[in-house]
């Protein structure tokens, strides 16, 4: 198959600045790296903090094209590849692990101890907003032909990273009180996977009335616009006594606060959200007795390989609004503005 010689890329060129479309070689693979034409690449919160970096935070050589969450088909690939890959839509686990360290070999490839500087696709390493993506080795790709690229792009951070959040939660959730807050692209698709737990009562967090709305269609049973609303709401039921799970999409001091005065003694706080807050994990100050406090990072293989899956069986659906590569600067200044509806897409 002949590939053109140059590309669109909307890449990091300068820290605090917005990224920039520009042309880019079309990257050959060689060994056992593949290349992807992009199907669809989402757009992440995660851009918009890793955007506002000052120099010296992040620990990213610049420039990188952005893009974390990235489907595509397999168009070219090194020779050490299996030719079974060349045409198969997939979907990319954008944790560029070693495979080798014990963390790889635990599965928990997400916390790869090799990872201390880039983490993988589109976080340091040129990702998929562009026309190809270059990956480095088939252990990155989950199969997944025939499905929407719009729909499924979505899956591989937001989602990935609910579905790693909801199964850590295995076993606390039968008959537990649960709240989420924010119900952006992760927070809508947590909702979904949460619906099949056999919860009391799930509450979802959110400023604004569209997400509230589309939280109520996903299965909430109620909403309230603040954290603290949420407290209150739930002392009134019958049952009281606060959540047992709270996961908190946004992490910011606001959030972080209203989840350790939501919790109910023996629960346990998730914080996803990457928005600057903190929380006191002290014994007998403020969080209730028993309490827990995780901060998860993305997930793991397995983890996008089961949502994968759901999504092929139609457990959890991405609410999606679609882009162009062009549009894709603009539709970041939505993300940031929060006119966003689920999850934004961009079609090169
Ligand atoms: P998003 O912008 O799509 O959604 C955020 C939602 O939170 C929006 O609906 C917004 O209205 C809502 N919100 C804002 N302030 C709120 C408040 N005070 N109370 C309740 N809701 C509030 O963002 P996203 O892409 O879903 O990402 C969410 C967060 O998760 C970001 O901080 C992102 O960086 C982080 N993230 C973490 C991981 C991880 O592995 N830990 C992975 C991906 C994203
Ligand atoms: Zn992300």
């Amino acid at each position: 198959m002949s590939l053109p010689r140059t590309m669109r890329a909307l890449r990091l060129t300068a820290w605090g600045s917005p990224p920039e479309l520009v042309e880019v070689p079309v990257p050959r693979p060689s060994a056992g790296q593949v290349l992807l034409r992009v199907g669809a690449a989402g757009l992440c919160h995660s851009d918009l903090h890793v955007m506002d970096s000052p120099p010296g935070r992040m620990p990213y050589e610049l420039p990188f094209t952005l893009g974390h969450e990235v489907v595509g088909t397999v168009v070219d690939a090194g020779p050490e590849v299996d030719p079974v890959w060349l045409g198969r839509q997939v979907a990319v686990h954008g944790v560029w692990s070693c495979g080798r360290c014990r963390a790889c070999r635990r599965g928990r490839e997400n916390y790869c101890f090799a990872l201390t500087g880039p983490v993988g696709c589109g976080l340091g390493y040129d990702g998929g907003l562009a026309d190809y993506l270059l990956v480095p080795d088939v252990r990155h790709l989950v199969a997944a032909q025939g499905a929407d690229p719009v729909r499924l792009a979505p899956l591989t951070d937001a989602g990935l990273t609910a579905q790693h959040v909801v199964r850590s939660l295995d076993g606390e959730l039968d008959g537990a009180t649960a709240v989420v807050i924010g119900v952006g692209g992760l927070g809508h698709l947590a909702l979904q996977l949460l619906a099949p737990a056999d919860l009391a009562c799930l509450v979802a967090v959110d400023p604004r009335a569209d997400a509230r709305t589309l939280a109520i269609r996903l299965g909430a049973d109620a909403v309230t616009a603040d954290a603290a609303d949420a407290a209150e709401w739930l002392d009134d039921r019958e049952d009281g006594h606060g959540a047992d799970v709270v996961i908190d999409f946004v992490g910011t001091p606001e959030t972080m606060r209203a989840a350790g005065d939501l919790l109910a003694p023996g629960g346990r706080i998730v914080v996803v959200g990457s928005g600057g807050g903190s929380i006191e994990v002290a014994k007998g100050r403020d969080l209730p007795r028993g309490f827990a406090v995780a901060a998860p990072f993305w997930g793991t293989r397995r983890d996008l390989e089961e949502v994968v899956a759901l999504a092929a069986t139609g457990v959890v659906r991405a609410e999606t609004e679609t882009f162009t590569l062009d549009e894709a600067p603009a539709a970041y200044a939505r993300l940031r503005a929060g006119g966003v509806r689920g999850r934004a897409v961009v079609v090169p």
